[in-house]
């Protein structure tokens, strides 16, 4: 065998050796990689909203022994907790032996994500055929939510208190819902326009009916036999859309992608990829952690992370407090001991795209779960930008587990950028750094991620909890 040559064996000393992570994982791995996937995939399937997404997050919680915690609930190490805050976000934790004046550990991320609201009056009729009118959710690309299936999901509250439960296109069978757009041999006016001017949000309309009803000569017979259709079916009247959430969502299912299968694509992976790690990280816990180990499923990201059910929400530090209270520990000292991944995907480098990215500084599909000091725009504005210190933790940690991960931008500098729920928790006087997914197409109805770089966020939500 030939000696290395000294050029050689100074360039493995001393520059990156980082590697596309098929080169590096062993069997047991790419089994563990392609089993853990099939898990999450299902997740999607299940959570295509805030809403469904918590309802399935609890359901699996209280079969992994979470109970609900109440304030003034008594706590010893090992329990499991969680709280729900208004039925769109959780907090779940696993108590661990240490007091919490020892800090926790928090994987946060959201669940939230791009979609179409309707609006507060939506349904009307044109030209004989029955819309529902929407209104868009978060940074989405409308031109690209045309001419696709889409669901419709979530609730009615009804003036007496109940609430009314809408899905239709989740069972097999369910009609489903589209947005209409212009034929190639009329669209020359409109193929002049500017991407982001060509498809109008007022004409983001979902085709909900084309039935008139029968024997029946007054106006709007198509909208009124829709809504027949809903009270029939609801209980439902057109005011009650004014206390409605409902989400018109895309309506295709989670798939491998690839003929090697090496990718997932799906809707809603910005930030359920990273909230599925985050979750089934602290439900794989071994045993007891030393620190208490909270994971976070926040709402409302998508739109600055406001509101009652977002980041900036008292909602977490309630239920920290309410901790902190059983072990009379001040909260503000439990915060200044803790470290947050906040879990959120980022962007992945696209060879059809080489021209918004700075190759150096680019997370790659595949090299792992991507690692950002900061995020923000500009001259790192909106980013919470982690300290050298906090960077050198997680290195360490992570590279001691054997984690796959990478350090990244969010594109070139002065193209773009993009933030997520790390200032808000850096504000509460906890070191925080953003930790995701590496994602192809982020924020489109279908979203592409590799397993393997899930996985390897997985990996590293777990390397946080048990520190
Ligand atoms: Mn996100
Ligand atoms: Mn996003």
């Amino acid at each position: 065998m030939d000696e290395k040559k000294p050029g050689e064996l100074l360039r493995e000393s001393l520059f990156s050796q980082k590697k596309n992570g098929w080169d590096t994982v062993d069997e047991a791995t790419e089994r563990a990689i392609f089993d853990y996937c099939d898990g999450y995939m299902d997740y999607l399937d299940e959570g295509k909203t805030e809403r469904t997404c918590v309802e399935h997050t609890v359901e699996l919680a209280k079969a992994a022994g979470f109970v609900p915690f109440e304030r003034g609930m008594g706590l010893r190490p090992g329990m499991k907790i969680y709280r729900v805050n208004r039925g769109r976000a959780v907090d779940l934790a696993v108590i661990g032996s240490a007091s919490l004046d020892q800090g926790v550990t928090i994987c946060a991320a959201h669940i939230d994500n791009p979609r179409l609201d309707l609006k507060p009056t939506p349904l009307y009729e044109d030209g004989e055929l029955a819309f529902l009118k929407t209104h868009y959710y978060g940074g989405l690309r409308k031109y690209q939510w045309v001419t696709i299936p889409l669901e419709l999901r979530g609730v009615v509250a009804m003036k007496d208190g109940s609430v009314i439960k809408v899905s239709v296109g989740a069972e097999e069978g369910d009609p489903l819902f589209t947005i209409t757009d212009l034929l190639p041999h009329l669209a020359a006016a409109q193929s002049q326009k500017k991407l982001a001017e060509a498809i109008p949000a007022e004409n983001l309309n979902l085709l909900v009916g084309s039935r008139p009803l029968k024997d029946d000569e007054g106006a709007d017979r198509v909208k009124l036999a829709v809504m027949k259709l809903l009270n029939e079916r609801y209980g439902i009247t057109e005011d009650d859309f004014l206390s409605a959430e409902l989400e018109a969502v895309p309506a295709f299912d989670a798939t491998d992608i690839g003929f090697d299968r090496s990718l997932i694509g799906a809707y809603g992976h910005d930030d359920r990829v990273c909230g599925y790690a985050a979750f089934k990280a602290l439900l794989d816990l071994p045993s007891t952690p030393v620190r208490t180990a909270v994971c976070v499923l926040a709402d409302k990201e998508e739109i600055g992370s406001v509101g009652v059910s977002g980041m900036q929400s008292q909602f977490f530090d309630t239920f920290m407090a309410d901790l902190c209270a059983r072990q009379n520990v001040p909260l503000r000292a439990c915060f200044e001991k803790s470290f947050c991944l906040s879990t959120d995907v980022t962007i992945a480098y696209d060879p059809d795209y080489p021209e918004v990215f700075e190759k150096n500084n680019s997370a790659r599909i595949n090299y792992g779960v991507g690692i950002c000091k900061y995020t923000g725009r500009g001259g790192k504005s909106g980013a919470s930008d982690a300290g050298a210190e906090t960077v050198a933790y997680l290195r360490r940690l992570l590279d001691d587990r054997k984690v796959l991960w990478q350090m990244c931008e969010l594109g070139k500098t002065d193209v773009g950028g993009g933030g997520t729920v790390a200032l808000y928790m850096a504000n509460r006087n906890i070191d925080t750094i953003d930790a995701g997914v590496p994602v192809l197409s982020m924020h489109a109805p279908f979203e592409t991620v590799s397993k393997l770089d899930c996985y390897m966020c997985y990996a590293a939500c777990r390397a946080v909890y048990e520190g």
